[in-house]
């Protein structure tokens, strides 16, 4: 049972350490030879298909399943890289989503498969296809008696791999003989086959659970992970989703009073009722008008111990946002009290038990539930992650300081070692960065900086050549590139947003135009002009033209070539990363007398751990070209 501290109109609690648990058992009943594709489609029955995604990563899938590219698309915004297969079949207007996000399309007919291989081509991508072959569900995929003839002709189409072959079963909780002819059909096909695909697979979580399809490799695990028993056994399976709400209204009822619209209800003696502020339109089925069921937690507001619970019938008809339950047993009920509407230990309450009471489908109860209420992450008792309501359009509120905050702390406790916080500061951060403070924030990328050390003419320095090039949206018709000659003094141009590069001179070196040289600037093709101002400790050279003033706005290329000194003694040279930026590639060259070199990359972002190579005289390191990278990074070269 989690901890509630959280008392909104409504909201939903997942539990993700249930949900391993959960995994954890069907996971023992999977054959030696089996992984497992978490089904993460409709967010993850209504759970939230980035945070199910992880988890499930964790626990050893090897594969997500969604229903749609959208929903894929989604998950590779919130930087997930495992393969993803869609489930159902796919429009040709999908395929620029599928391709480019690097979706698995399910295929079950040969004039999409032709137009998939087309703009393959096209890109120059390869791509990963699972064929769906009908086995007697008689939904999506291709005739037994047609598999053959697409399977040839779809493996002669060029950029297409056929990764894998599925199908699904019917009604694999209760129908053995069905299923037993259906699993029949796949081996015999998959059999016929000249070549085996990697993944082949039909079993969903109940086919698990029963012992089917025990020579496939792969099995797609749903509802069972969600902790909603669709099966005829009892398991030892936890709700992963809590429903809840605030009691808002506690009123008085006499003998024969009618409750809600159509007066669906009567009171048969007199009590109290109360009003909870969720209805059909929070995805509380409307057919549980009359034979809902809550449980209430009253009692003491000091000492939680003392609370007390009671379940409660749902009287009269479900409203759009609200609904009534009778209080009358409950002996002292308070405005504010917690109301559990859906999940929890209470058998009742479970979703498979709850939609009995209307002949209702739990899978789509979980879709639909909680649909205007914030998701709370919980891993034990622990609060890992609050995402806020989804609206169709954004709210600054909801990403407000308090949720960094709490997100900065958890990550703080866990001294940043785990994988799942790194993403979520990554992905907290480039939402305030965008959204919070100013839609329009300018960042950089293709960044790329070289730099290179030679013998010099001054002794007990090199000479230091660099190249930077970058992409941005030029925002004035000038900009500078600056020579500092002290921390401080470079900490100012750092603040500045007109500058575009710093370099920190030595300050036992004399600081003049020749020990400081921009020897090129371009924007795009042109060549700007560069203006020198030189004050005791700076150098601040003023790049312009007089065309600049039209390209402001624009996205430009910026080219700076620069040619100054650096100290050999030092012993060490940072390159800082001062702005947003997608996409760094850095590299050092060095003389043969320098042996010994290193770099230690002190990156924030997507990925801590850019590539690095080396090879004699150059380091090389990169991010990935989409990756975005927080201001406050950099890469410290030792020699
Ligand atoms: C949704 C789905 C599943 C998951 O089924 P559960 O009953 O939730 O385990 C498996 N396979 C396919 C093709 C699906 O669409």
């Amino acid at each position: 049972m989690l901890n509630t501290i959280i008392k909104e109109r409504s909201w939903v609690e997942v539990d993700l350490s249930a949900f391993r648990d959960n995994l954890n058992f069907l996971k023992k009943r999977m054959q030696a030879q089996q992984s497992f594709l978490m089904i993460v489609k409709a967010d993850a029955y209504g759970h939230g298909a980035s945070e199910i995604s992880r988890v499930a990563i964790e626990a050893g899938a090897v594969y997500l399943g969604v229903a749609n590219p959208e929903e894929g698309k989604l998950l590779r915004i919130q930087s997930c890289h495992a393969p993803i297969l869609v489930l159902s079949p796919s429009l040709p207007n999908e395929i620029p989503t599928i391709i480019n996000n690097s979706l698995t399309p399910s295929v079950s007919d040969l004039a999409f498969a032709s137009a998939l291989s087309k703009a393959a081509v096209k890109l120059d991508k390869l791509v990963n296809i699972h064929l769906k072959v009908d086995t007697g569900m008689h939904r999506s995929g291709v005739f037994e008696s047609d598999f053959m003839a697409l399977y040839t002709a779809v493996a002669k189409l060029p950029k297409l791999v056929i990764e894998g072959v599925f199908s699904h079963f019917a009604s694999s909780e209760s129908d053995p003989p069905f299923c037993n002819e259906q699993e029949d059909s796949f081996n015999k096909l998959i059999r016929e086959l000249p070549e085996a695909p990697k993944y082949i697979h039909i079993d969903n979580s109940n086919a698990v659970l029963n012992g089917l399809g025990a020579s496939s490799n792969l099995v797609r695990l749903g509802i069972l992970a969600y902790g909603v028993n669709t099966s005829l056994q009892s398991l030892p399976l936890q709700p992963v989703m809590t429903f809840k709400a605030s009691l808002s209204q506690v009123k008085q009822m006499k003998k024969g009073d009618t409750i809600g619209y159509n007066r669906a209800w009567t009171a048969p003696k007199d009590g109290k009722y109360g009003i909870i502020p969720i209805g059909y339109a929070d995805g509380y089925d409307y057919l549980l008008s009359n034979c809902g069921v809550v449980l209430i937690n009253s009692g003491s507001k000091s000492n939680p111990k003392e609370t007390q619970q009671h379940l409660c019938k749902v009287i009269g008809r479900i409203s759009m946002d609200m609904i009534t339950v009778d209080l009358s047993d409950v002996p002292s009920v308070a405005i504010g009290d917690v109301v559990t509407l859906l999940g929890d230990t209470e058998p009742q309450l479970r979703a498979e038990n709850l939609v009995a009471n209307y002949g209702g489908n739990p899978y789509e109860l979980l879709c639909q539930i909680g649909r205007r209420a914030k998701r709370h992450y919980y891993s034990g008792a622990k609060l890992q992650h609050s995402s806020p309501l989804s609206r169709r359009d954004f709210v600054p509120d909801d990403f407000n300081d308090s949720k960094l905050n709490h997100i900065i702390e958890s990550a703080i406790s866990q001294r940043l070692q785990s994988v799942e916080i790194g993403e979520l500061i990554y992905r907290e951060i480039l939402r305030s960065f965008f959204y919070n403070k100013d839609r329009d924030i300018h960042y950089r990328y293709n960044f790329h900086h070289e730099i290179a050390f030679t013998e010099s003419l001054y002794s007990g320095y090199f000479a230091a050549h660099t190249t930077l090039y970058f992409d941005k949206i030029l925002q004035n018709d000038y900009f500078i590139v600056a020579c500092a000659a002290s921390d401080e003094v470079l900490q100012r141009y750092i603040k500045r947003s007109d500058v575009e590069y710093r370099w920190l001179m030595d300050d036992a070196f004399k600081l003049d135009s020749e020990s400081f040289v921009v020897s090129s600037v371009m924007l795009d093709n042109l060549v700007l002009k560069t203006e020198i101002q030189h004050s005791k400790d700076c150098l601040e050279i003023r790049c312009s033209h007089p065309k600049l003033k039209q390209l402001v706005g624009k996205m430009a290329h910026f080219t700076i070539n620069t040619q100054t000194v650096y100290p050999k003694n030092s012993h060490q040279l940072s390159v800082f990363i001062t702005e947003l930026t997608r996409g760094v590639y850095i590299s050092f060259r060095y003389p043969p007398e320098m042996s010994k070199v290193e770099c230690v990359p002190v990156f924030s972002g997507q990925d801590k751990f850019p590539s690095i190579s080396q090879q004699a005289g150059i380091i090389e390191v990169g991010s990935k070209p989409e990756e975005w990278i927080f201001p406050i990074s950099g890469i410290v070269f030792s020699y």
